[in-house]
């Protein structure tokens, strides 16, 4: 199995557009992919991923735009010809096949020869670690060993590019954090150009190397996982990908604090640049960025108290009451004592903080 990413091709989608009747779907939407690299698309039902995806695969035709698979365009390609692997969160494995039948059915339309067939299906098997379950059908292997069987099935044919569709939806949740690692350490070793579409945010961020988060019909940021989880652009972002305590606040009459319901707090947010006097700034603020007991000495510091503590393993939630801004805020704490202990208790009254660096200015859209 060699590692192919100097081969590997990108994957490129310019202005894409899809309507149905009057509703669109798909607004003009443009990403690449490079080469090797796997994209989430992530976001709520109906914000058009499984579209973008089905037009990527040829099942649905775009009203504008184009797609493209290194310098090739397979816009109008029906999908047997634009040299795709596809793997859907329904396994689709042909029930009264055998596991091998199953990963050779690419190759026999092919017209591949049966000693080269066997021989890569056995790498198969191999890449999947099921080398002894060729012969068995796919009602006797467990949820996770069919979908890994989908994927040998859809990798055998060498694809360019790989489209994964919430591939693992119908897995438990102990499963899906193992096959996260495993079909993103496939991935990695074969450098193959992968797009994902889910919309379980913990699935986007631990498997790609960039997230595209859309919402109705367009991306709304593209970036890192960290980028999109510590430097949300949009208030939208903040919410979907995670927890966030959202402030709206009016920029002080020097342009250099925010006013909050409480007054101006000085260093709520770092301001790079002195900000329109009146202006109203959107921040957010993750819960697990704030802090209790001790604010950072160069943030703001609110008065505050515990209206709710729940054990979450490995850390704990708070739901704090914070008069001075009139209202509640969540904040989650790493254990400091036994594992996700609750060290504040109900009623308790402590100091809230956050470092002004741990705020992000989001657009309120
Ligand atoms: P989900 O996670 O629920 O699958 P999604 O983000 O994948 O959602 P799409 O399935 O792409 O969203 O749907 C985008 C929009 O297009 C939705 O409003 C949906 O109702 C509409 N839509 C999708 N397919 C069709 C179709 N074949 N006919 C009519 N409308 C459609």
């Amino acid at each position: 199995m060699s590692t192919a990413l100097e081969k590997a091709t990108n994957l490129r989608l310019s202005g894409i557009s899809k309507s149905y009747g009057k509703a669109m779907a798909v607004r003009g939407l443009d990403l690449e992919i490079d080469g090797g690299h796997l994209v989430a698309l992530l976001g709520p039902s109906g914000c058009g991923k499984t579209t973008t995806l089905r037009m990527v695969a040829g099942f649905e035709r775009p009203d504008a735009g184009s797609i493209r698979i290194g310098a090739a365009e397979i816009t109008h390609l029906p999908p047997h010809r634009r040299n795709l692997g596809m793997v859907f969160q329904n396994y689709s494995l042909f029930p009264h096949r055998t596991v091998a039948e199953n990963i050779a059915f690419g190759l026999r339309m092919a017209k591949v020869g049966a000693a080269e067939r066997d021989r890569r299906c056995a790498d198969m098997l191999d890449l999947i670690q099921l080398q002894s379950r060729g012969d068995m059908y796919p009602a006797q292997l467990s949820g996770g060993q069919q979908q890994r069987v989908a994927l040998a099935r859809s990798l055998v044919v060498n694809p360019k590019v790989l489209l994964l569709d919430e591939p693992l939806g119908a897995l438990d949740k102990s499963l899906r954090e193992s096959m996260q690692f495993e079909i993103r350490g496939m991935q990695q070793r074969l450098g193959i150009t992968t797009l994902l579409v889910t919309h379980d945010q913990e699935e986007a961020l631990s498997m790609s190397d960039r997230v595209a988060v859309m919402s109705n019909g367009r991306i709304l940021q593209i970036g890192t996982p960290s980028e999109v989880y510590d430097r949300p652009q949009t208030r939208f972002v903040a919410e979907f990908l995670g927890t966030s305590n959202i402030f709206e606040g009016t920029v002080s009459p020097d342009g250099v604090a925010l006013m909050l319901p409480g007054g101006a707090v000085p260093a709520a947010v770092r301001l790079d640049r002195p900000q329109q006097p009146g202006a109203t700034l959107t921040l957010s603020v993750r819960p697990e960025r704030m802090t209790l007991g001790v604010a950072p000495a160069n943030g703001p510091q609110f008065e505050a108290r515990i209206t709710g503590a729940v054990f979450r393993g490995n850390y704990a939630a708070y739901q704090v009451d914070v008069p001075s801004l009139k209202r509640e805020l969540f904040v989650y704490r790493q254990a400091d004592g036994p594992l996700g202990s609750v060290s504040f208790g109900l009623g308790e009254e402590t100091a809230l903080g956050w470092a002004p660096e741990d705020a992000v200015i989001v657009r309120p859209e």
